[in-house]
């Protein structure tokens, strides 16, 4: 099948989560299917243009707005995949960010992801590739399905068959309506039932409303989506449009996250032979800060928002200090969260860490470093780390929701592989720290669950092949 792939990030040329990790393993598995897959993403100012080639002549594109010249250029291949960034100084090229700046998030997000939704679909026809499925993803570039419907209906790309994945609906993208105007949508779409939400204009929902297929990026979000306390206010519409609707589990990208191969650590070790990992825990202690010890290191990576359950991380640090383990952290977020985390490092020197910033070889070592993982999250869509934290030895502490249940086993099963708490709170996760805690008091059943996690097969190619089925399904 002929596969346009859309994505406003894709690793590691851009990211800033999951959806970038995605966005480059998945369509690699299924170029290895033996599809012809190409990714459209821009080129943001961060990303370097060298060795890249035009792949068409540019083109002009009319808005409301005013006209926008773009060029696609092509990367050298990566595996049988092609990737290829859209270039437009204006709105990617002159920007830094993906997203926004120090000042916040771009004014013109609504124009320049409706750019990207536009121009790959236009770019496509002009280099006369005809896809099967059109695979967008997440509200950037939503926009796409309502486009095929009603601006290219009469092209060869009328066929396609789109494919939205959701993977965080959190993020809506949604803009004053004055957008309708400034992009040329259709005011005949600005209703509840299609594009509307609280008087603003909804990518999201248009994807979702407009798209052939849906995908979820497990199981358990998927079913989470269709719950007032789990849909962000999407529910509603995602019951009514559930037929459309797969769990598909995200995979982990074994080339880049494998601690037998990992050249981003000091030692390397596997399942079969664990013994690599010590060293990297001592170089996890030496560059985080923290004091060689005996007692057991806590990991803690990603994103410092609402979704992760920071609070309640740094609830329970100041017990995990009392008895005797340590915590080393990584990420950036909101303010008082790095705030937090900055007051608890400074209280606990040598025993808690943290580092602020975005950090992919600490990251790795983070993971391979620690003894187990916490990521009590309040919403998790997939979640890749859990899944790295098992591949790593790291064993995860998380609680029992979206991606997070479909790929941790509490510890009280026969094949568990991680501890899985429910409630939402510090007292639930205490709890669950004083259960990895007695685990670590007994090291013949810690070496059994570290080594059921580091046996996970998480690879992409079942993931590849469910995706398959979907862009084939009638
Ligand atoms: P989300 O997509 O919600 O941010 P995921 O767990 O699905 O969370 O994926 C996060 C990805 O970003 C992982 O690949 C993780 O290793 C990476 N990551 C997050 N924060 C950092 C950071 N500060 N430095 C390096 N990598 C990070």
């Amino acid at each position: 099948m002929n596969v346009l792939f859309l994505s406003s990030e894709v690793a590691p040329f851009s990211k800033t989560g999951g959806l970038a990790d995605v966005a480059f393993a998945l369509p690699r598995a299924l170029a290895r299917l033996g599809h012809d897959v190409r990714v459209v993403t821009p080129r943001y100012g961060g990303v370097d243009p060298r060795g890249m080639q035009p792949a068409t002549a540019p083109l002009t594109l009319h808005f409301p707005f005013g006209d926008l010249t773009g060029l696609l250029l092509e990367h050298p291949p990566v595996g049988s995949c092609r990737i290829r960034f859209l270039e437009q100084a204006e709105l990617f090229g002159n920007r830094p960010g993906v997203y926004g700046g120090v000042h916040g998030e771009y004014g013109d997000n609504a124009l320049r992801f409706a750019y990207l939704a536009v121009a790959a679909l236009s770019f496509a026809q002009l280099e006369g590739f005809v896809p099967d499925v059109v695979h967008l993803n997440d509200w950037q570039t939503a926009l796409a399905a309502v486009a095929l419907k009603r601006g290219y209906f009469s092209t060869e790309l009328a066929d396609a068959r789109t494919v939205l994945t959701l993977h965080n609906a959190a993020y809506q993208g949604k803009f004053e309506k004055h957008a309708m105007s400034e992009l040329g949508l259709p005011w005949d779409l600005f209703t509840s039932e299609l594009l509307e939400d609280h008087d603003r204009v909804s990518f999201l929902k248009a994807g979702i409303t407009f798209a052939d297929a849906l995908t979820a990026v497990s199981p358990t979000f998927a079913r989470e989506l269709q719950t007032p306390e789990g849909g962000h206010g999407l529910d509603g519409l995602l019951r009514r449009e559930k037929h459309k609707l797969t769990g598909i589990l995200n995979g982990v990208d074994t080339d880049t996250w494998d601690p037998a191969i990992d050249p981003l650590l000091p030692a390397r070790f596997s399942a079969d032979d664990p013994s690599g990992k010590d060293e990297c825990t001592r170089a996890l202690r030496d560059v985080a800060g923290l004091r060689q010890s005996d007692g057991p290191l806590f990991g803690v990576l990603g994103r410092m928002t609402d979704q992760k359950g920071v609070e309640l991380i740094q609830a329970v640090v100041p017990g995990l200090v009392d008895r005797g383990a340590q915590v080393a952290v990584l990420g950036s977020g909101d303010r008082h969260f790095e705030d937090g985390y900055r007051a608890l490092a400074a209280r606990y020197p040598g025993r808690v860490s943290v580092r602020i910033g975005f950090d992919e070889a600490l990251a790795h070592l983070v993971e391979a470093g620690s003894d187990f993982f916490l990521m009590p999250s309040r919403f998790e869509p997939c979640g890749l780390n859990q899944m790295y934290s098992l591949l790593y030895g790291a064993v995860p502490i998380v609680r029992g929701v979206g991606g997070l249940l479909d790929t941790v086993v509490d510890l009280g099963a026969d094949d568990g592989t991680g501890v899985v708490f429910h409630e939402f709170s510090a007292d639930a996760l205490w709890g669950a720290c004083g259960r990895a805690l007695a685990l670590w008091q007994d090291p013949a059943w810690l070496a059994d669950v570290r080594e059921r996690g580091m046996s996970q097969d998480f690879g992409w190619e079942k993931a590849a092949r469910a995706y398959e089925a979907v862009y084939a399904s009638p």
